[in-house]
């Protein structure tokens, strides 16, 4: 192979994507398509090594990366047996037998500067008899009930207010996407590296070598190597901060099975003795896991707590995960960009990791660099990864931290445990006046913090002041109209199994 003349001044012409998993392929599809010909790329990945093949579960943020990359919706449903999902009905979580829904979408219809779970506040604090807060949410009503429809595009109709992602197969996400890399110019290389090379004068990556001798060299290396973190962390060393102290679940097993109740529109999240459960239903068969500390669980005990508490018959043998919390210091070093599990990991409480892919996908298109050596890219892409790790962490935790179950030494653990300043500022403020802190940027919004607050039993001593302003009549009124606006709307929707039925079925059985 040629050698490569650029130096850390000039242009970016060589891209290397190492690892094919759900990060490697979601990166490929994206740059060969909205780069076209900025550059050559070549991704390598493993057969024999594989993939991680867990992370059914999606934020509704990738279906604007789908739409960018052209993705049908439906033939996209269809090919990785997916389904539709609202939230995440989190049940045992603040205290044994309470379950909440965190929706996609708002609470009431906005139309206010003020949030809507203020008026509701200021009815409760005021003994007025007002109906749940889920009754306001368009989203959580619609999940439910077990129904689906795409929302409404128009604004002014309640229909709008709630958003979806979707439930899918992840052992397909890849393949898919694959397809789509190469016709448009991606190239794949298998093999397994077993080297890497640095350029002498500054350290930087300068190609990796292949089990077969092949050496390919890059300008630019994106680390998809899943939690090895090949590039990022075993060659750059790039210091791996561990928030295991807040985060203690370190494992996980998960198992598939037939599918014996409803094909939910949401994913369940069902907190247990030790960490919690996931159930995603699929269109095919039913996903589930136990995610569990190690230091309170054996992995004996998790594995047949897990088969017991699943629907159906398990479909293939239990696999065992192992993990810890955390994120590499910085994503970007050097001339290597880590995404997906190569840069950090985030139990999937919230199915925040195909998300944090995608955020490091579009920052790095938006930040591309034009050198090697780009530092004024790489800093700014650092701080808008580091942000969304941290935002992510804190919402993870409030989950823990907010409960009162004593059941276990773990929850023991979690509920008492010190939390960081930046969750406890915003726990503070919630507890004050329900107040939401805002961002400019990041994932969750005002609705996702509202409803794991009340959801988790935070309940405010006080409300915004504003929202005092109407008559209290008019507020009692306004949210029954909207509550039985929303019940009828939900009651004209076909069920999540029907409208999947009739608009992306999967084409074969598994
Ligand atoms: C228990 C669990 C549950 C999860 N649930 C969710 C969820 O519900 N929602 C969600 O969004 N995310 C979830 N995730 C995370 C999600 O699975 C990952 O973020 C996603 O699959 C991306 O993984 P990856 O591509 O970074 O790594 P991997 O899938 O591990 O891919 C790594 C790639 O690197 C290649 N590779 C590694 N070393 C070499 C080498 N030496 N030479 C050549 N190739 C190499 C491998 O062959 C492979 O192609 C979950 C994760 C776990 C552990």
């Amino acid at each position: 192979m040629a050698t490569n003349a650029n130096t850390r001044g000039q242009s970016i012409e060589k891209v290397v994507v190492v690892g094919g998993g759900t990060a490697g392929w979601m990166a490929a599809a994206a740059l060969v398509t909205l780069l076209p010909n900025a550059f050559e790329l070549t991704l390598i990945e493993s057969e024999s090594i594989g993939i991680v093949g867990v992370g059914e579960a999606t934020l509704p943020h990738i279906r604007a990366f789908n739409e960018r990359l052209g993705i049908d919706e439906a033939e996209f449903m269809a090919a990785t047996r997916g389904t539709f999902k609202l939230g995440i009905e989190f049940a045992d979580w603040g205290a044994i037998g309470e379950s909440y829904i965190h929706p996609f979408g708002t609470f009431g219809h906005g139309g206010s500067d003020v949030n809507f779970h203020q008026y509701w506040l200021r009815l409760k604090q005021a003994s007025v008899a007002v109906p749940d807060l889920d009754r306001m949410s368009m989203g959580v009503m619609v999940a439910r009930e077990n129904r689906f429809a795409l929302p409404d595009r128009d604004p002014a109709s309640i229909a709008s207010t709630f958003g979806y992602a979707y439930q899918f197969d992840a052992t397909l996400y890849a393949p898919y996407l694959r397809a789509r890399a190469e016709q448009r110019g991606a190239t794949r290389l298998e093999g397994r590296i077993v080297a890497v090379e640095r350029h002498p004068e500054d350290g930087d990556i300068r190609a990796v070598i292949l089990e077969d001798g092949t050496r390919v060299e890059g300008d630019l290396f994106i680390d998809c190597s899943g939690f090895r973190s090949l590039l990022l962390g075993e060659t750059l060393a790039e210091p791996f901060e561990d928030w295991s102290h807040w985060l203690p679940c370190d494992r996980a097993v998960a198992v598939p099975c037939r599918t014996s109740g409803e094909i939910t529109p949401y994913t369940s999240a069902i907190a247990m003795p030790a960490g919690w459960r996931w159930r995603i239903p699929l269109q095919h068969r039913t996903g589930n896991g136990y995610v569990y500390s190690s230091t309170h669980l054996s992995d004996e005990a998790a594995r047949d707590a897990l088969l017991a508490a699943i629907e159906g018959a398990p479909i293939a043998e239990p696999r065992m995960l192992r993990f810890k919390a955390g994120r590499r210091r910085h994503s970007w070093a050097r001339n290597c960009i880590g995404i997906g599990l190569a840069s950090g990991f985030l139990e999937p409480l919230e199915s925040t990791s195909i998300y944090l892919v995608q955020a490091g996908i579009t920052a790095l298109i938006e930040l591309f660099p034009d050198r090697r050596d780009s530092k004024i890219d790489r800093d700014e892409f650092n701080r808008l990864i580091d942000m969304e790790y941290d935002r992510i962490r804190d919402f993870l935790i409030l989950h823990y931290h907010a409960t009162t179950r004593t059941d276990s030494a773990f929850w023991d653990h979690v509920r008492t445990m010190t939390i960081p300043d930046t969750l406890a500022e915003k726990l503070d403020l919630f507890r004050r006046r329900g107040r939401v802190v805002k961002y400019r940027e990041g994932v969750f919004l005002d609705a996702s913090w509202v409803a794991v607050y009340l959801g988790q039993g935070i309940i405010p001593a006080g409300h915004d002041l504003r929202a005092d302003a109407p008559p209290a009549g008019a507020v009692v009124r306004a949210i029954d109209t909207l509550a039985d606006e929303i019940t009828a709307r939900v009651a004209a929707m076909p069920g999540h199994a029907a409208f999947i039925a009739r608009h992306c079925a999967m084409r074969d059985a598994a």
